[in-house]
């Protein structure tokens, strides 16, 4: 008994641990195929829709009965634009985001995806129509370009390179002595927080999904760096129905809207414009982020000089 029971609690394990950081579900989905807590309905069927919107109807959310954390939160992405959710920590941004990848499901209210609550649909037929770049893309221990095509297995090296080229990291792999096969992972080359995170683009770019929903890194990056996963991001976002966790609000000035949240609710909405003038929230976030950010570049143009 102890030794069946091991496994399962450790498999037990890594799905909660999975869950809680969205670390590259997709990728853990298809290699363990564990079940998870939430099964189909018998009834279900397929998600159609080919450019979905996404939307939340009063949506109300608690990890456990005690303690509710998402509080009523309604709003739509139309099909094809980007929202932004920025809040301080704790706000509940990221349990958005795994209950759209239906982790968890709503305790009331309702989530719908091109008019479909997510709860009728197979998962699978969900999950294949969203793309995720997760705060932390763990990678397999293979070729960086195995990383890559991972996306779409039947990918052209051709498209291989292209999408490496839209998400910023085709430069990097081609000055590597073995480019594209070069190995990465736990015995390979060690990659930064940014440089996987271009990989998780590069292969979502293949993946080619309606939906994206993106969790920014929340670790400081180098400016260069920013920019690049930025450019990369925006490439990535164009003409898809984008969430974003929002963590550097530079990502969200072009955002078609921003949601702010605290404490599990909704406090302000609109463009980064409107709300700038508006003095709220996220005038004040705003605010606060300049001065990191200002003291951060004379700490990298310190280092530079030195
Ligand atoms: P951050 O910016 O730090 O990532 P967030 O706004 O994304 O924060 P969430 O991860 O959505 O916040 O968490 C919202 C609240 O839910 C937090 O108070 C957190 O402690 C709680 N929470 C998150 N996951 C669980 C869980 N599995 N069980 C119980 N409570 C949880």
């Amino acid at each position: 008994l102890i030794q069946i029971y091991m496994p399962l609690n450790f498999l037990g394990f890594v799905y909660r641990e999975i869950k809680q950081s969205l670390v590259d579900m997709e990728k853990m989905f298809d290699i363990i195929r564990m079940s998870s807590d939430i099964k189909d309905s018998p009834n279900s069927i397929d998600l159609k829709a080919e450019n979905p919107n996404v939307e939340f109807k009063d949506v109300r959310f608690g990890y456990t009965d005690t303690r509710e954390i998402l509080k009523g939160l309604s709003f739509t992405v139309p099909s094809g634009t980007t929202t932004a959710i920025v809040g301080a920590s704790g706000a509940g941004k990221s349990t958005i985001s795994r209950l759209l990848f239906r982790f968890y499901d709503v305790t009331d209210g309702q989530i719908c995806v091109g008019g479909q609550d997510i709860r009728d649909v197979a998962q699978k037929s969900l999950r294949a129509q969203i793309g995720v770049v997760p705060q932390d893309t763990v990678l397999f221990n293979d070729t960086i370009g195995y990383n890559i095509r991972y996306g779409r297995p039947d990918a052209t090296d051709a498209e291989v390179y292209e999408a490496a080229r839209l998400a910023q990291i085709h430069d990097f792999i081609d000055h590597l002595p073995e480019g594209y096969e070069t190995e990465v992972g736990e015995r390979g080359l060690k990659l930064s927080g940014g440089e996987k995170q271009r990989v998780a683009i590069a292969r979502t770019i293949l993946k080619n999904p309606s939906i994206l929903l993106l969790d920014e890194a929340t670790s400081a990056l180098d400016s260069h760096t920013e920019r690049d996963i930025q450019a990369a991001l925006e490439e990535i976002a164009e003409g898809r129905t984008s969430l974003i966790i929002a963590h550097r609000l530079s990502t969200v000035v072009n955002a078609d809207e921003i949601l702010v949240m605290d404490a599990g609710e909704i406090v302000e909405r609109g463009r980064h414009d409107d709300l700038l003038a508006k003095g709220g929230l996220y005038a004040q976030m705003w605010a606060k982020q300049q001065e990191v950010s200002e003291a951060f570049k004379k700490l990298e143009a310190a280092g530079e000089e030195v």
